[in-house]
């Protein structure tokens, strides 16, 4: 984006969004041409002679599911960012759906298309058909590396939810899209990694409190709580499979310079949310996003993820485990062979489907300590969100919410010039600001409270 675009950019994001669309599809209106139009809206404060941010470019959304649902609806809503917008995933009759619910919610038409994301050649073929200038990965981890490869053959930008995640080994972890650095910076190629909420909005939390709170970061709690009720007697907040290796894997934390494991949910104790949200046991496990925190952020002494379990949740995943139902290698099934997990998957609600019914909120943050000119300091950065607002909104549960609000808001970020630099980039690496800005617009409002270091420590933060 050229520094002109830029700062009319920042002029319009510190708007609200209606009135950035009246803005800019008031420039539109005005027939002027693409550059150079004089703003000016009486009454609102705001006057300045700009150029029109050349950044409604043409997008594709691989993945039709829970997550890609509300990417679909955001990005939708945000037409002075998002050209032509693609939703293509392996069922076509999915993305259609989508297609046809958008259009009811938005008004707005996006092109549908049916893709298998494991094929390299076939996307980068869609890529350009398309003329995508970003894809925006919702499908699953497994389809990480096919689709930053398809970026690569067709010449377009790159953003996803989630880390790379073998099919057969429950193993994820970075180093395998962080091997595409190279190549993307040959390419003059922008990969951002991780820009859902936790991956996402937690490292641009931890990012945020270190440019404006702290000197140096030296603990960092990522604490997620599902507060949602959702009626099942079990199922999964987004897919069931991922969901599932995700938390039947052993746990590792970090500590003094190197990760510790723990036999999974061994670790856990109260919480008591914000807000009156609640009170839930929350149980230490590994995620994702530790791995390259600790890494970007070398002050770090300590870094735990905590999520929150019900003692149904976890009573029928103990019996899932014990019976085998979570096994991911193959077993021979009447002369079939059948992967027991993915059997399951087919068993269970369908995350995407669970909106109706889910009541509650979730509440998700950062408990961060550390430094400030000397001293030392602690705060408590958290998003509350509520299911029932988020269906009545775009028609989907919070979790998927949660995920699909920051991956729009990354794609914007790249589309708007703040974030697009080659190479692979974890999102706490760019700069936080104006997507921190964009969170309190876009749905999923924030706070930062200081704590006491004895606060901290116990994670008191109501
Ligand atoms: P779903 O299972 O609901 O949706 C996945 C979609 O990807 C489905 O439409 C599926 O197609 C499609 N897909 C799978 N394989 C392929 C393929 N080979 N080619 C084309 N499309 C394919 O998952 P969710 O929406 O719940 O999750 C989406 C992503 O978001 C996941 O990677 C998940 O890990 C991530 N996530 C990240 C979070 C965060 O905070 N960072 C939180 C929650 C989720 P089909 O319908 O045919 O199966």
């Amino acid at each position: 984006m050229k520094s002109a675009d830029r700062s009319v950019w920042n002029v319009l994001v510190a708007v609200p969004a209606t009135m950035r669309q009246i803005l800019v599809r008031g420039a539109l209106s005005g027939g002027r041409p693409a550059n150079g139009c004089q703003i000016s809206c009486h009454g609102s404060g705001i006057e300045a002679d700009w150029a029109f941010p050349t950044i409604m470019k043409p997008v594709l959304l691989i993945g039709a599911g829970g997550v890609g649902s509300v990417v679909a609806h955001k990005c939708a809503m945000l037409p002075e960012v998002f050209g032509p917008i693609t939703l293509a995933s392996r069922t076509l009759s999915k993305c259609d759906a989508i297609a046809a619910q958008v259009k009811q919610r938005c008004g707005r038409e996006l092109a549908t298309a049916q893709v298998d994301a494991d094929d390299v050649r076939q996307t980068a073929a869609l890529i350009r058909s398309t003329g995508a200038k970003l894809l925006i990965n919702v499908a699953l981890p497994y389809q990480d590396l096919t689709l930053m490869d398809a970026c690569l053959e067709a010449g377009c930008d790159y953003l996803d939810t989630a880390n790379y995640e073998p099919k057969d080994v429950a193993k994820f972890e970075y180093s395998w899209q962080w091997d595409y650095q190279d190549r993307f910076v040959q390419a003059g190629l922008c990969a951002v990694l991780g820009s859902g909420f936790d991956p996402g909005v937690t490292n641009v939390f931890t990012a945020w409190a270190l440019k404006h709170q702290f000197d140096e970061i030296h603990t960092l709690d990522i604490i997620d709580v599902n507060g949602g009720n959702h009626g099942k007697a079990f199922a999964t907040n987004f897919n069931p499979e991922i969901n599932i290796r995700e938390v039947t894997a052993p746990c590792r934390h970090f500590e003094d310079g190197a990760f510790v494991e723990s036999a999974a949910m061994s670790c856990h104790q109260a919480f008591t949310c914000p807000e009156e949200v609640g009170s839930y046991e929350i149980y230490r496990m590994y995620h994702e996003e530790l791995e390259s925190l600790v890494k970007h952020i070398p002050t770090l002494r300590r870094a735990q993820f905590w999520m929150s379990f019900s003692p149904n949740y976890l009573k029928h995943l103990e019996v899932l485990q014990n019976v085998g139902m979570t096994r991911i290698d193959p077993v021979m099934f009447q002369g079939h062979e059948i992967v027991p997990l993915q059997f399951l998957k087919a068993l269970l609600p369908d995350p995407g489907e669970l909106g109706q019914s889910t009541k509650g909120k979730t509440c998700i943050g950062n408990v961060i300590t550390g430094l400030k000119d000397g001293q030392p300091k602690a705060v408590y950065i958290y998003n509350i969100c509520d299911h029932e607002a988020c269906f009545a909104e775009v028609g989907s549960q919070a979790i998927s919410y949660t995920t699909g609000v920051p991956a729009m808001l990354g794609a914007k970020q790249i589309l708007a010039g703040g974030w697009r630099q080659p190479g692979v980039w974890n999102i706490e690496q760019l700069d936080p600001d104006a997507f921190m800005a964009d969170l309190q617009v876009h749905g999923l409002p924030w706070q930062c409270r200081e704590l006491t270091p004895a606060q901290a420590a116990n994670f008191q933060v109501a």
